[in-house]
């Protein structure tokens, strides 16, 4: 599988562009890909998995048709292992912004990052919306994000060295409070209260490297910034009492959780309800020929979001999408236990 952030200005010609590399995403492209049908997959997490890899990777899932138990992040490495056949590309860490047809009936759409994408079919599995970091209500903040303050981690060298303050009392908050403490020249974990709501073992283990002296434990709420040139110098705490404290910090690490914003997906013309996509039950298909809704985003009458509801939608969205990808290709319905054409395709004969 090609797995890439694009370069800027790459232009990315296939069948089928989906919209989310969540489950149903993932799965849509077994769906299409046993018809012969290529695709690109887009998000802008820097993972697939949606929701599952996202939210709630360690937590089990009871009720995937097969596994009695399986973990999120379980679930997308066999997702994964399952569409490898049909090397769908991969274009992670990127918003998709723009939706348009061209004069030819097919579809462009661009990405943040500077790709566009020229398909046949769109399909839209964008399940709640893009994750966005929730930015905490401190005053000038934007002016230090990405330089000093960051949502997420992505190498842990960038914070070797450095005046580290993390922000919030969950699970992301505490790992990474143990995973910086022993590259920081300090840490110092900040929460509203001396109550946290992550893994209790974590909780244990941060409390004994604040005990040795390793990591400061400070309750209260960051209520402003000082620093210039993007660059952070100090953190203003104020306690409960509200009296005032200024930490020196240069790098500031705020988990306050991730909201999904349904995003650009509002503005490319196609019906919506209540920030959901409608479709027909036969097709999956949107309001707009050649779009497709599949999982979480799409509405209908007694929809369920589930991942199994969102793998039968994948399925028939396959059987309606080829007909606009290959108008002339005679499908005949087969199985895969019993048909050696899709074996071949799956490599196992
Ligand atoms: C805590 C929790 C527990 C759950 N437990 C279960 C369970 O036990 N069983 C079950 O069946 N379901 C469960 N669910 C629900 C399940 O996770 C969802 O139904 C499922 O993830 C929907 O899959 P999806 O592929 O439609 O969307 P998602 O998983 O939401 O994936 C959508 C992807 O689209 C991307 N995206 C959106 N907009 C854009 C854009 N403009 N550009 C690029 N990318 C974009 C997002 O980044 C995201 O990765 C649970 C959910 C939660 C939160």
């Amino acid at each position: 599988m090609n797995d890439q952030t694009s370069p800027a200005t790459t232009v990315v010609e296939t069948d089928v562009i989906i919209v989310g590399a969540g489950p149903v995403g993932l799965f849509a492209v077994f769906e299409l890909g046993l018809l012969d049908i290529k695709c690109a997959l887009v998000d802008i997490l820097d993972k697939p998995g949606g929701q599952c890899a996202e939210l709630y990777p360690e937590k089990p899932i009871y009720d995937i048709p097969g596994y009695p138990i399986i973990t999120g992040e379980g679930l997308v490495e066999k997702l994964m292992e399952q569409i490898a056949p049909f090397h769908p590309t991969l274009h992670l860490g990127q918003m998709v912004e723009s939706l348009a047809r061209e004069p030819d009936g097919h579809f462009r759409m661009t990405t943040d990052a500077g790709t566009t994408f020229l398909g046949k079919v769109v399909v839209i599995a964008a399940g709640g919306g893009s994750f966005q970091p929730k930015r905490p209500p401190v005053p000038g903040i934007e002016e230090y994000e990405g330089t000093s303050v960051h949502y997420a981690v992505r190498r842990m060298e960038d914070f070797r060295g450095h005046d580290v303050l993390i922000v919030g009392g969950g699970d992301s908050a505490l790992d990474w409070t143990l995973n910086l403490q022993p590259l920081a020249k300090s840490l110092t974990l900040l929460h509203r209260r001396d109550d946290f709501r992550a893994a209790p073992d974590s909780v244990k283990k941060m409390r004994e490297l604040v005990e040795a002296g390793k990591v400061k434990l400070a309750l209260g709420q960051v209520s402003g910034l000082k620093g210039a040139a993007g660059q952070v110098s100090h953190a203003i705490v104020k306690d409960k009492d509200g009296a005032e404290v200024h930490h020196p910090v240069t790098r500031i690490l705020p988990f306050f959780g991730l909201t999904m914003k349904l995003g650009p997906v509002a503005n490319w013309g196609i019906n919506l309800d209540e920030n959901l996509i409608p479709v027909d039950t036969a097709t999956f298909e949107s309001s707009e020929k050649g779009i497709f809704a599949i999982g979480d985003i799409n509405t209908y009458p007694g929809k369920l979001k589930l991942i199994l509801c969102g793998f039968h939608e994948a399925a028939l969205m396959a059987q309606a999408a080829v007909h606009v990808v290959a108008p002339d290709k005679k499908v005949v319905f087969q199985y895969t236990t019993s048909s050696s054409s899709l074996q071949k395709k799956l490599g196992v004969i």
